[in-house]
């Protein structure tokens, strides 16, 4: 098949979470099997800023082609380099403006937002064009790449390129819609066609770029089993559930898959101790070489929770506000750790850091060989989510044998099962159901329970708990073939 895949992160050229891990791996994926994927990502900043510290080499493909968005021609140029990592090479389409991209962030809440991301689309279909690549899928996600599957059908359906091209919409993160004033319209380039926007909104005054994805992509796909359920009801479809129930059975539940390249304690270049499942007990080097950079001591009797993470209201830290202080002075244990957000989030972790120096560190940034070495060196991973359509940190720690503490949502609940039996001989992880802290604290005192005195017999016991773990199969080629099959669903026979 011919796959164009639009995303406004790829790792490790742009990223801020989730998506950018996943838009670097389902095309790299999508190749190993054979099809011809083409990725399209803005030429932001910090692009530039990898690309000169990697020795990224790009190659001019488009120069000087003009769109007129509104008001606005927006001349772009577009640069090609190859994606990072082992196996058939996949071409990333960079899209250059750097009036529109070159800011310091990825997004921004600058009143031109929408225009930023209608232009990546429009040049998106472009770069088909220039290159006579007729897409048999066109595979947008989240609300920046909404608007594609309705470009298609309306205003390059006089283009015989896209006469057989389908859309799939994978929705990340349904928190995030790209809704903005209808005066924003015409910048989309598709004030021609504005009857296909949802009218009774625009009436409203407003315009919503997921919305406008669910009602025209040929199949939505989001990012778990779970998730796919929650956002057809009221309490998790944040506004869009009736026209998720609407859609039936073209929204469908793909649990991500984890790039096994990139995070696989067998083979992080990232981390100094690699280890595998029969040899888990090397993971304790990586600990003491985690607390040694965070300016803890090591006490092996002491378990280490570790943190990565946006620090944003969806990740549950009002959870920690309540019940970290009190587990900390109570008991000998250490939390580490690392992530940037939200401001009352950040100062309670910099407090509990002054306050309990030899117990808690804080790195606030981002920084992705830290967050490799909290994966691979702390004996706990916490996830208390308010909601997670998917998550990938939890699998990443079942993978380094890290045991994950969850609020059961999401791709929470599809992927850890709390540890029971007699000799807790089932399951890799600890997943509490309420959302609230005397369900968060029994998950803690549970936890602190599996680890025992973390010595002698309770310290080979919660090795095998770690094993258990790190044999589950989060790898991508378990997961592709669902994205294949999805592709094909809509195609036409
Ligand atoms: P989300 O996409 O909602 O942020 P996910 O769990 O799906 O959550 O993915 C988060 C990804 O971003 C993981 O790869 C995680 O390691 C990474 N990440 C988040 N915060 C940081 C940080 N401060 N430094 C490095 N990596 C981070």
């Amino acid at each position: 098949m011919n796959i164009l895949f639009v995303s406004a992160e790829v790792a490790p050229f742009a990223k801020t979470g989730g998506l950018g891990d996943v838009s670097a791996a389902i095309p790299r994926y999508l190749s190993r099997l054979g099809h011809d994927v083409r990725v399209v990502l803005p030429l932001y900043k910090r692009v530039r800023e990898y690309a000169a510290k990697h020795n990224v080499h790009f190659t001019r493909v488009l120069d000087n082609v003009s769109v007129q968005l509104g008001q606005r021609k927006v001349v772009f140029s577009i640069v090609e380099a190859k994606l990072p990592g082992e196996g058939v090479p996949v071409s990333v389409y960079f899209v250059a403006q750097p009036s529109l991209f070159d800011r310091a962030g990825i997004y921004t809440s600058d009143a031109d937002e929408h225009l930023r991301f209608s232009l990546l689309q429009w040049a998106a279909l472009k770069l088909c064009q220039f290159q006579q690549f007729s897409p048999d899928i066109v595979h947008a996600n989240d609300w920046q790449t909404a608007l594609l599957p309705l470009m298609i059908k309306t205003a390059f359906k006089w283009d015989r390129l896209f006469a057989n091209t389908k859309s799939v919409l994978t929705i990340h993160n349904i928190g995030h819609q790209g809704s903005f004033a209808s005066s924003a319209l015409p910048d989309t380039g598709l004030s021609e066609v504005s009857e296909h926007f949802h009218q009774e909104q625009l009436k409203e005054g407003r315009i919503n770029f997921l919305l406008t994805g669910i009602l025209y992509a040929d199949a939505i796909t989001t990012v778990s089993p779970t998730y796919a359920r929650e956002i057809t009801t009221p309490e998790h479809g944040v506004g869009l559930d009736g026209f998720l129930r609407g859609r039936g059975a073209a929204v469908m539940g793909i649990l991500n898959g984890i790039d096994e390249d990139v995070w696989s304690p067998e083979k992080d270049k990232l981390i100094p101790q690699r280890y595998s499942a029969d040899t888990v007990e090397l993971k304790e080097g990586n600990k003491r070489e985690l607390l040694r950079k965070m300016g803890l001591p090591y006490h092996p009797r002491a378990p280490v929770y570790g943190i990565v993470s946006r620090m944003a209201w969806q990740k549950g830290f009002d959870l920690c506000m309540e019940v970290l202080p009190r587990l900390l002075t109570q008991h000998d244990v250490q939390v580490v750790v690392l992530g940037s957000g939200e401001p009352k989030y950040e100062e309670f972790f910099s407090r509990m850091a002054r306050e309990l120096p030899h117990k808690v560190a804080f790195h606030q940034g981002f920084s992705e060989p830290l967050a490799h070495l909290i994966e691979a060196g702390s004996d706990f991973f916490l996830m208390p989510s308010r909601y997670e359509p998917c998550g990938l940190n939890q699998m990443y720690s079942l993978r380094y044998g890290t045991i994950p503490i969850v609020h059961k949502t999401g791709g929470l609940a599809d992927t850890v099962r709390t540890v029971r039996g007699t000799r807790y001989e089932h399951g890799n992880g600890i997943s509490f159901e309420h959302f609230d802290a005397t369900a968060f604290k029994w998950a803690l005192g549970y936890s602190l329970e599996l680890w025992g005195t973390g010595d002698g017999a309770d310290r080979a016991r919660f090795r095998e708990i770690q094993r258990r773990a790190m044999r589950d199969d989060w790898g991508w080629p378990r997961r592709i073939g669902d994205f294949v099959r999805a592709y094909r669903a809509v195609l036409p026979r």
